[in-house]
């Protein structure tokens, strides 16, 4: 495989770290090369569809359709699962022509959950967890994360149409702005602009050459997204700024966050507000007291602004590490990763697991049975 062996240039390294390491989490991460090779095998696995796919797909659906996914199997005494969210769309397909979750399919899923496990809020589930309440059997708790306004639009009628409850973490420094999601706005500047071209805008060596492995678009734009995602925040944010000088695009419907008054409609609604960062960085990717100004600011602003001290939290890209943790300790009671797993009495709580939600409601009945406590 021709690019089986690409690492990231001395150079590009050079030019991805131009600041000395600032603690240990930097230390470690300066000290690793950023393999291109593994970040473009990533990226080819959300284009992926050999025969192993469909076949998985296609069990799925036949156990969920034929009814063979026993209720004796679903979440034993003591266990619970927490799905993941991010946005409901209107269309059932994405900016690449993929399958998203559009309002149809989540409105199987709520049916779904509604019917067949118990609903509950974060908090209540944590509190069953830990003991101070009591955890339904098959209890099961709807998250979204960054605060998208289709949360309020697409998302609340049809939670409240079956009586589901819903945890949504609050990116507050996006709250009532134009900004984007970074990840979505490189996903709309490739897919409108020539990517090659988009890669050499980046001026960033590591970039350019997976830009020159003639990869399909969606494929490169994700192995951009990866690489982006390893570096330190600040060398990130200063290739996405270069590029969104150079291909700007207006946020559009699908991406919007909400305001600070749609953000007191849904508390009102009786959602659970949580924490979700002030700018969403990886915190990983972080000194250690920016992360600490992260969490104090969202946590001190989500306060302000609803009159209640958030107690949840949720890790931006589902990273973190024991420094990262311990430090959301001293600002949160519970906080969710997006590592895969049931929850169980002795989950930390600190790292809960998380279910991505996919997008067929079969493949999401598949998923709460045979998945197990990590
Ligand atoms: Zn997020």
């Amino acid at each position: 495989m021709k690019d089986a062996n690409v690492f990231v240039p001395e150079a590009g390294r050079d030019q991805a770290w131009p600041e000395r390491p600032r603690n240990r989490i930097d230390r470690e991460r300066s000290r690793n090369r950023i393999d291109l090779a593994r970040v473009v095998s990533r990226a080819r696995g959300v284009d992926q569809r050999d025969w192993v796919y469909w076949v998985k797909k296609g069990v799925k659906a036949l156990t969920y359709y034929a009814g063979l996914h026993p209720a004796s199997l679903r979440l034993g005494e003591g266990e619970a699962a927490i799905l993941f969210y991010h946005k409901v769309q209107r269309r059932p397909v994405g900016v690449w022509g993929e399958p998203v979750l559009d309002v149809h399919a989540f409105e199987q899923h709520v049916a779904f959950l509604a019917r067949q496990y118990q609903p509950v809020l974060l908090s209540e589930l944590v509190a069953g967890l830990e003991g101070r309440a009591r955890l339904p059997r098959r209890a099961v708790a709807l998250t979204f994360d960054d605060g998208y306004r289709n949360n309020l639009y697409l998302v609340a009628p049809i939670l409240a149409r079956h009586g589901v409850p819903a945890t949504i973490f609050i990116t507050t420094g996006l709250v009532g702005t134009d900004g984007w999601m970074w990840g979505y706005e490189l996903e709309e500047i490739f897919s409108r602009s020539p990517p090659e071209q988009v890669c050499q805008a980046s001026g960033d060596p590591a970039i350019i050459r997976l830009g020159s492995l003639g990869l399909g678009p969606r494929v490169l734009m994700s192995a951009c997204v990866e690489y982006l995602k390893e570096l330190p925040h600040e060398s990130m944010l200063d290739i996405v700024e270069r590029l969104r000088a150079k291909f700007p695009v207006p946020v559009n419907d699908e991406n919007r966050f909400l305001s600070w008054e749609e953000v007191r409609e849904l508390a009102h609604q009786g959602f659970e507000l949580g924490a979700h960062t002030r700018s969403h960085p990886i915190l990983t990717r972080l000194p250690l007291a920016e992360v600490e100004r992260e969490l104090r600011s969202c946590r001190d602003t989500l306060e302000e602004k609803l009159g209640v001290r958030p107690a949840l939290f949720s890790y931006p890209n589902g990273a973190t590490c024991p420094e990262v943790t311990a430090l959301v300790g001293r600002y949160f009671q519970a906080a969710v990763t997006t590592r895969s797993g049931l929850c169980a009495r002795t989950s930390e709580l600190l790292e809960l697991p998380r279910i991505g939600a996919p997008v067929p409601v079969s493949e999401l009945a598949f998923d709460l049975v045979w998945k197990v406590s990590p």
